[in-house]
């Protein structure tokens, strides 16, 4: 097969535009032509007026190699890239050990997949609750302010992306192609097969919740294991080597590789690990707020007469400016056409992030506008930064009015140095609900004024980004891990042999597809470490 890349066509464009490009580029006849395949499609809305979009084609021709050959040198013709995965090795049918991974993430989840399609039967712990239930009591944190510390946004099965944009796009190098696996693997589970060639894929919540069901029944298959309600409490480490765990209940499993996928917000279990001397250090991360515009602001201020059409769908963007004090603020995993959720796993705390369904179609754009930080910002040991989140967590919820409300505020208002008392057109959609008034005090002086400074300049970019009515809501504090579980090159810490710290809790990966091709990478990694052992053996 035959890659054709920068392929333009129009907008409106009709399905046969595909076959006149192809015999147009390769020059050949259409009796020459088997067949073709989308294999990317992506949106060049730079200008408004004349949207192209742009693909990349599989095709399949007669006499491929001597047209390769004829067109050698020709720009945008390549072989199509073999992107099938390949597993680096297969359990012994005698292999009685077994695998443990902590946490059912995107990155636990495909640890456990990969590990189990090779054999080695995993036993899957996660502190929360199957995802039916957990969504359940996710929900009645936004609709009634009741928080399970233990079945929330960020912990139950599928991980802290369950109820999120689901967007399965990232900026990590992947010669090896471990991102297709993951897609090929979403897809299999019930993902639509446009996330395999749409330049920014996305599912949305509630096709998500159905993907991992049917992912745990595969693994289930296979011979794995899924505990839930069973949180890892302790480690036992003997000699610079995992030994065992022991688990909430009480129970303790003997451990010779264990994942650790167990997310950004696991503090205590993060407190356990240090606490055990697991190495760990403290690492950057970003603070700020959501905000939420008209989604039609958003399309008009990207499409303009195109805005609304199907192709396109709700647009999204990404801003980033850099601020006279230094700090950089940016946009970040913005949500087309979605609402701003309660995200805190912790009582008496606030924490914004965002989520949409996969037809984005609610009325507001939402967006992370977030400021970078660094250790110098919170000094102390590893984990003082989880004590800096948690204080500007405390303070939103003070601010909310201790309820789970959340402290908003209108940009024109927050611009002014006014707090806000009425809303305008904009209503916000975190649910249980805002609080209006001035976000001054909800984050350090440095953050406000780098977004007072920010707000204004993205409107350069955006026209009426900062739009009087639009809201604030704070506070977002829980962008990316705080720490780094540091690891060597074969994946284990840095000084505990046999774990394996994987992830976005680990500082490996930042959101859902990362974290899924970390797990892959770590679930290699293990199952070459447990075949050596058998060889040694
Ligand atoms: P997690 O998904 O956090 O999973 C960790 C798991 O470990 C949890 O299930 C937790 O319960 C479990 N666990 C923790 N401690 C223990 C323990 N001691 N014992 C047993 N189990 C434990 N990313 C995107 O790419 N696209 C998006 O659109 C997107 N939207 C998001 C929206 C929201 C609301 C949130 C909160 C996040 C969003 N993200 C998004 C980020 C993305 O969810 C994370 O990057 C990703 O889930 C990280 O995967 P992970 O497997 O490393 O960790």
């Amino acid at each position: 097969m035959l890659r054709l890349n920068e392929i333009k066509l129009p907008l409106d464009h009709a399905e046969t535009a595909f076959v006149d490009a192809i015999l147009q580029r390769l020059g050949i006849n259409s009796d020459e032509l088997i067949g073709y395949t989308i294999a990317r499609r992506s949106a060049d809305a730079r200008q408004r007026g004349a949207i192209t979009l742009i693909y990349s084609l599989d095709v399949e021709i007669r006499n491929e190699a001597a047209l390769l050959q004829r067109l050698q040198g020709i720009p945008h013709i390549v072989p199509t890239p073999d992107t099938s995965y390949r597993f680096v090795a297969h359990a012994a049918t005698s292999e009685s050990r077994r695998p443990v991974v902590v946490g059912t993430g995107p990155c636990g989840i495909f640890a456990a997949l990969v590990l189990a399609q090779m054999g080695f039967r995993p036993i899957i712990l996660e502190r929360g609750k199957a995802v039916r239930e957990r969504t359940k009591d996710t929900w009645g944190l936004w609709r009634n302010g009741k928080l399970d510390p233990e079945s929330n946004v960020q912990f139950g099965e599928g991980g802290a992306g369950t109820f999120s944009d689901g967007k399965l796009y990232s900026q990590i190098k992947d010669p090896q192609h471990y991102g297709r696996k993951v897609l090929n693997e979403f897809i299999k589970a019930g993902a639509p097969p446009e996330i395999l060639y749409v330049s920014k894929p996305h599912i949305g919540t509630f096709k998500l919740v159905t993907i991992v069901e049917h992912m745990r029944a595969t693994i289930e298959a296979l011979g794995g294991e899924f505990r839930f309600g069973n949180k890892v409490d302790d480690i036992e480490i003997e000699h610079g080597r995992v030994r065992g765990l022991t688990v909430n209940n009480g129970t303790q499993i003997d451990a010779q590789h264990v994942v650790l996928a167990i997310g950004h917000s696991a503090r205590d279990t993060f407190q356990m690990l240090f606490d055990r001397g697991v190495y760990i250090e403290a690492k950057p991360f970003s603070i700020g707020f959501r905000i939420e515009h008209p989604q039609s602001l958003i399309d008009r201020a990207r499409y303009g007469a195109h805005a609304g059409n199907a192709i396109l769908g709700a647009a999204d963007y990404k801003l980033v400016h850099h601020c006279r004090n230094g700090r950089a603020v940016y946009s970040f995993c913005m949500c087309p056409g979605g609402t701003v959720v309660a995200a805190t796993s912790e009582p008496g705390r606030v924490v914004t992030n965002g989520m949409s369904q996969y037809s984005r179609n609610e009325r507001n754009a939402n967006s992370g506008i977030v400021v970078g930080i660094t250790p110098d910002d919170y000094p102390g040991d590893a984990l003082a930064g989880i004590a800096f989140q948690r204080h500007w967590e405390e303070r939103a919820f003070e601010l909310g009015g201790h309820n789970y409300n959340a402290p908003a505020q209108l940009v024109g208002d927050f611009i002014a140095t006014r707090a806000s008392t009425q809303l305008g057109t904009v209503e916000p959609s975190y649910k249980p609900g805002v609080s209006l008034g001035a976000l001054d005090s909800s984050l350090p002086a440095y953050a406000i004024d780098a977004i007072r400074e920010a707000l204004p300049a993205f409107e350069r970019q955006i026209k009426g980004y900062s739009m009087h009515d639009a809201i604030l809501t704070g506070v977002e504090t829980r962008t990316s891990s705080p720490i780094r579980i540091k690891r060597n090159e074969t994946y284990q810490s840095l000084n505990t042999q046999g774990l394996y710290p994987a992830g976005e809790g680990a500082g490996y990966a930042g959101g859902i597809l990362s974290a899924a091709v970390d797990g892959i990478k770590v679930a290699e990694a293990v199952a070459l470490d447990m075949l050596r052992g058998m060889q040694a053996a």
